[in-house]
């Protein structure tokens, strides 16, 4: 029985998890330690102190400036720690104490990191791909998608975007994708199986189709702005996670 009082203590502490993925974002690029030393203002240096450093609650009170130099504060610190506490909230409500809540939130955790990390810099680190690709196929020798479908996300997400980066490569004499969307397509394959791995990709393509048009359109940036398709891969595997298994019921029962 899921209780609403449980939903918001899920929310709160999704919001706290929220925080370090911002610390998560904002270090990895940087090659910084993640765990030391305590959080501290971009600009001028000044340690939070912990009534600084409450998710949502601290920017708020701040009105999203450093207490020290009155630098503005990213809106992303509120925000990734509001839809972390969102995702929190829903998959506990959702899926219930289970082996699966576990591997979903795993998975989302990684996305959203992916997700600001890649639109950001352009990069989407090892340090995230390459465990996950390990902790999602653990997972799913307990819980959906089960191993084989796990293990052919894996090597089917690997390697149909490694085909197209190579031939992209071969064509163009450029890189048009990184390995780093290789490997995530592949973590991505190993959390979800491949099915919904080629839904991720399918909406990810879509999407990021649609953004590249109307970038070309409005004359922003051409042929060659290279846009972050890791941040649209996190986009469709969030959509594909959850409204995934409906969206196939719905396609195949074209073909019944
Ligand atoms: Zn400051």
């Amino acid at each position: 029985m899921i209780t609403t009082a449980s939903i918001v203590v899920a929310g709160v502490f999704g919001a706290m998890i929220g925080s370090f993925l911002n610390v998560c974002i904002y270090r990895l690029p940087l090659r910084r330690s993640i765990v030391w030393p305590g959080s501290a203002c971009g600009w001028c240096g000044h340690l939070l102190a912990w009534f600084e450093n409450v998710p949502v609650v601290s920017y708020l009170i701040l009105r999203g400036r450093c207490r020290a130099c009155r630098a503005a504060i990213s809106l992303r610190y509120p925000l990734v720690e509001l839809l972390t506490a969102a995702m929190f909230a829903g998959a506990w409500w959702y899926y219930g104490p289970s082996a699966l809540l576990v591997s979903r939130l795993l998975f989302g955790c990684a996305l959203i990191v992916l997700f600001a990390i890649d639109l950001e810099h352009h990069l989407l680190p090892n340090v995230i791909t390459l465990p996950g690709i390990f902790v999602g196929f653990a997972f799913s020798l307990i819980t959906e998608p089960g191993w084989m479908a796990s293990l052919a996300g894996i090597l089917a997400g690997g390697g149909v975007l490694w085909g197209v980066a190579e031939a992209y490569y071969l064509i163009r004499h450029e890189e048009g994708l990184g390995m780093g969307d290789v490997k995530m397509l592949a973590m991505i394959g190993a959390f979800v199986g491949w099915k919904l791995m080629l839904i991720t990709l399918m909406m990810a393509s879509f999407a990021g189709s649609i953004v590249g048009i109307m970038l070309i359109v409005s004359k922003r940036g051409g042929m060659k702005y290279a846009l972050p398709f890791g941040t649209f891969l996190a986009l469709g595997a969030a959509l594909a996670a959850t409204i995934g298994p409906g969206v196939l019921d719905w396609y195949l029962g074209f073909y019944r």
